[in-house]
Parts: C-alpha cells; structure tokens; sequence
C-alpha cells in the first residue's frame, strides 16, 4: 500500500533489474509511476500498484524523484535529453537518479543539462544482478552531489546498500572499474582451467585448491564450478559484459588511461559474441580459450 506521505517515485526502464528494484520500492510504501519502451512491462508493474504513464516527460512531470534503469548511454540520453523526455517533463527541484550502467562522460554530460533545468542528478549503477535486484541487496555506487545522496538514501536502502564515491560521474567510473576487474579475472580463471584442463588434472581440484590461495576470489567462488560442470545459464550476459567493455576503453581514452588487460578482454569477448555466444553466462568466455587451446574444460 503506498504511503502517499513519501515523495512519488518516476521509474523508467523495467527490465530485467528495473521491474524488480521497482517492486522494492512498491513493497517500501513509495508511491509510483511508470514507464517503459514495451507495454507489457508497464502493465506488469501497474498490476503490483504502481500507476502508468504514458512518456518519460509524463512520468518526470508526476514525480519528485525519477529514477531510470535503461540499457545503455545512448537510451539513457534520449530518454533524459530527447523529444518527451526526462528534461522536458521535470519541474525544477526534481531528483534525478541514473542506476543504468553507462559511460562516466555521458553520465556527467546528461548531469550538466540536468542541472541546467535546476533537477539535481546523481549516477547510481549497480551490483549484484537480478538475484540481488530481487532481494533488495543490490550493491549501488553513486556520484553526484553529497547532499543530494544523503536525501535519496532512504530510497537506495530499498534495493541494497549505496555509498557515495565522489563527484557527477564517479559511480560510473567505479563501476567500470568493477567491470575491468570481473572481465580480467573471468579470463584469467579461463586461461587457468583451460591450461591445468590441457594438462590432464582434473578442473574440479583446480577450484578447490586456487579457492584456498591468493587467487582466491568473488569470480573462482560463483562461477568455478559452474564453468566445471559447463553451466552457462545467465546470469550476466557476455553481451552485457562487451557493452561495459566499450564503456570501460571509452573512459580509459577520456581520461588518458591504457588499459591493455581490458582492451585484451574485450577483443575475447568480441570473439565470443561473433561466435553467437552474447546469451551466455560471462563465464563462457572460457569457451573462447577452450576453442584456441582445442580442449574443453570438464570435471574428469
Ligand atoms: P533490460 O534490457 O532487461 O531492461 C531495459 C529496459 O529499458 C527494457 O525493458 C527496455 O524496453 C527499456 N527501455 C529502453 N530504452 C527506453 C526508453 N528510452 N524509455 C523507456 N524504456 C526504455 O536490461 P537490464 O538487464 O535490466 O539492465 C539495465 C541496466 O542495468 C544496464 O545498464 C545493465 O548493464 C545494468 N546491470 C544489469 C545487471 C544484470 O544482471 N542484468 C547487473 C548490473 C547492472
């Protein structure tokens, strides 16, 4: 039952993540309007409590907090910047919040316009996935005004865990930097299995001792033996994973960084989505090394 003491919540994109944080917020007493591309997504949410709208403008235009959840930049700066879109209907004094992953430029330019129309805007992407977009335990990285974090906290504490990391755009740059660091380690833990795989030691033995050692990581843990006993269900798709990897060569060129390891990851990821792997599990990039190594990782 919505609280209608609570400020009401805009809530553009209601994918995958969006449609379950949204529900988060439902369940937290906030009142909400909706709004996405496809209206079965819209529909889907309306039936929970949730009222529709019928365009981003129209949703900014009811709301004093407006939250997106969209693909990536280019959505996000039509659905802000574009014909009916967040700027057109916002009416200034409204709180911007971008959780979509996308580029730290983007993110900081659609933030300048933002404050050009007086709506504060902070970047908020996350981590956990859709299992934790489900159980409101979403880890969420913000930049953007302090002040403005500390207002919209009560609303982050619906979906998981924020913590403010800097400036307009620097949510963004950390969660590159959370991609950057699961995409090299994905193809690491790859290369191991495929190598000790080759070798003739059993894949399986491999996990458990590396999850002993200083190898020992969130990415042996979760996907070890899931890649053992060739689980490649998603998850995070490896389509996703290449997207991020734009964002994360665009930004290292933005800001006068090399970042050879990643750019090496994105050329694998390239290859598994040429070979029509997009949908799988990012842990399938252990599929491209398998093909150059001509062996397949599996439990003896
Ligand atoms: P998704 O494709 O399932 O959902 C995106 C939704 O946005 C779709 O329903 C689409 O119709 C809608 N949309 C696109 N453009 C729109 C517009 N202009 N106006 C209104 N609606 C529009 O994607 P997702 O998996 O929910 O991911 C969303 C974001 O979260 C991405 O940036 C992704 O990288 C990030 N993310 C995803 C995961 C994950 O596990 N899926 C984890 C962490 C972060």
């Amino acid at each position: 039952m919505a609280d209608e003491t609570r400020p009401t919540i805009g809530f553009i994109g209601l994918g995958i993540m969006g449609r379950p944080m949204s529900r988060n917020l439902l369940r937290a007493g906030y009142p909400l309007v909706v709004y996405d591309l496809i209206p079965e997504a819209v529909e889907a949410i309306v039936r929970e409590g949730a009222r529709p709208g019928t365009s981003s403008a129209d949703v900014a235009s009811r709301s004093q907090v407006v939250i997106t959840m969209l693909p990536d930049s280019p959505d996000v700066e039509k659905a802000y910047l574009g014909p009916q879109g967040v700027l057109e209907g916002a009416r200034p004094g409204t709180v911007l919040v971008d959780m979509s992953t996308i580029s730290p430029t983007v993110a900081v330019r659609v933030a300048q316009a933002a404050a050009e129309k007086g709506c504060p805007m902070l970047d908020a992407p996350v981590s956990g996935g859709d299992v934790g977009a489900q159980r409101g335990t979403l880890s969420i990285m913000v930049g953007g005004d302090p002040q403005v974090f500390v207002q919209v906290e009560p609303i982050f504490s619906a979906m998981g865990k924020a913590v403010h990391c800097g400036e307009s755009g620097a949510g963004q740059v950390v969660k590159a930097c959370n991609q950057v660091l699961v995409a090299v380690t994905l193809v690491g833990m790859a290369e191991a299995l495929v190598l000790g795989t080759k070798a003739g030691v059993d894949p399986e033995k491999i996990v458990q001792v590396l999850s002993g050692g200083l190898a020992r990581c969130g990415v042996l843990e979760n996907r070890g033996m899931r890649v053992v006993g060739r689980d490649f269900a998603p998850g995070f798709r490896i389509r996703l994973h290449y997207k991020d990897l734009n964002i994360i060569r665009e930004a290292g060129r933005a800001y006068g960084v090399p970042l050879p390891a990643s750019a090496l990851a994105h050329e694998l990821f390239g290859a598994a989505m040429a070979a029509g792997r997009g949908e799988l599990d990012h842990s399938g990039i252990v599929t491209v090394i398998e093909d150059l190594a001509g062996v397949e990782v599996k439990k003896k």
